[in-house]
């Protein structure tokens, strides 16, 4: 049940991040398909190849499925968490790369982006935990906390070594991960059109219309069940992807808890609806939206200054006063969609 309801809620997230688009856009044909736990989706005015497109990146997800996913054992992650408290185990160099560029978002940010989540992950419920969820104790929310500290693990080159009981988690980090991977395959084969979206994490290529400059997507309303703020222009070559607390979520009692962690108490982030980012892969975008959903537009502005070409877009949760706290860079790519019920502030 509480699976249905996410992909429900994950569809939705993803069409409206692609519907966005104000204008009409009567050339532009889109093949949509599950993959990876979420709505998978390629777009582009070239209809006659978006059939391999769709091919190329399906075989890319199921690859990845199989490296990063949380629900089944088969993982090279379930493998690697299975061995934690054990001798340091070997990574494909795949695997390597995705958990050094985790490792460094943790460093950068502090422990506010943290791959060794999963454990605080299946305490509240998610990623498959079989109990129906309840808010941990205490004691158990301190263990689970413990396991995420990420001084006691060491990753070096293709090798790591995890404290025993330790999870890693990428949840964070694969989608725009295989994002990039699909958009470098599609580049070199010569595809000069094309959107590749997968669960709200953008990347693209070409421009949606003549002399539009990039591809027109949606900054979703997080407080409605379809609806769309305003939209932005995503630049050739450019990433964004979306964190959002409706995104999944668990609901225990009348309280919803969202699927990101502040790893340094063990609970669920509260007071922010969702983060946007634009970035230059879909790594650095999916990366940096959990770490600034977690760190707050003002810690988070600051970090952002260390990475260029970065811009985000902060929606604090507060429903009855909509506000929208962006860099001035991503304040200047806005265009308020119908009429503005909400205020846009420039967070420096
Ligand atoms: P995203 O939608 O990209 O923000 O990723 C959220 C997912 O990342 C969650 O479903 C977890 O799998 C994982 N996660 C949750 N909290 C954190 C955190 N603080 N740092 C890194 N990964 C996290
Ligand atoms: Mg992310």
């Amino acid at each position: 049940m509480k699976n249905r309801f996410t992909l429900t809620a994950l569809l939705i997230a993803s069409s409206l991040a692609l519907a966005g688009c104000g204008a009409k856009q009567p050339d532009i044909d889109r093949i949509q398909w599950i993959s990876m736990g979420t709505v998978a989706a390629v777009q582009s005015t070239d209809s006659a190849r978006l059939p391999e497109a769709r091919d190329r990146a399906q075989k890319i997800y199921g690859r990845l499925e199989s490296r990063f996913s949380a629900w089944t054992d088969s993982s090279e992650l379930a493998r690697v968490n299975a061995r934690a408290g054990e001798a340091r185990t070997p990574l494909s160099p795949e695997f390597a790369f995705v958990a050094s560029n985790a490792f460094a978002f943790c460093r950068a940010s502090d422990g506010a982006f943290n791959p060794l989540v999963g454990s605080i992950m299946k305490v509240w419920g998610f990623n498959g935990a079989k109990a129906t969820p309840k808010v941990p104790d205490g004691d158990t929310l301190k263990a689970a906390a413990a396991l995420a500290d990420w001084t006691q693990a060491s990753l070096s080159g293709d090798s790591i070594h995890l404290a025993k009981g330790m999870k890693l988690d990428f949840g964070a980090i694969a989608k725009g991960y295989a994002v990039d991977a699909v958009y470098d395959e599609l580049i070199s084969s010569g595809y000069t059109n094309i959107l590749i979206d997968l669960g709200g994490n953008l990347r693209a290529t070409g421009e949606s219309a003549p002399r539009r400059g990039g591809w027109r997507v949606g900054v979703r309303d997080p407080f409605k069940k379809y609806g769309v703020l305003a939209t932005f222009l995503l630049r050739p070559g450019e990433a964004t992807a979306t964190s959002g607390n409706y995104e999944r979520f668990v609901t225990i009692g009348n309280v919803r808890y969202s699927h990101i962690m502040d790893a340094r108490t063990g609970t669920p982030v509260r007071g922010m609806a969702g983060v946007t980012v634009i970035a230059p892969t879909g790594l650095t975008a999916d990366g940096l939206s959990t770490t600034l959903f977690v760190l707050g537009p003002k810690a988070g502005a600051k970090l952002l200054a260390s990475y260029p070409k970065c811009e985000a877009l902060w929606i604090p949760d507060t429903p009855g006063k909509v506000t929208l706290l962006a860099t001035a860079g991503f304040a200047k790519r806005l265009t308020p969609m119908g009429k503005v019920g909400y205020t846009i502030s420039v967070v420096e």
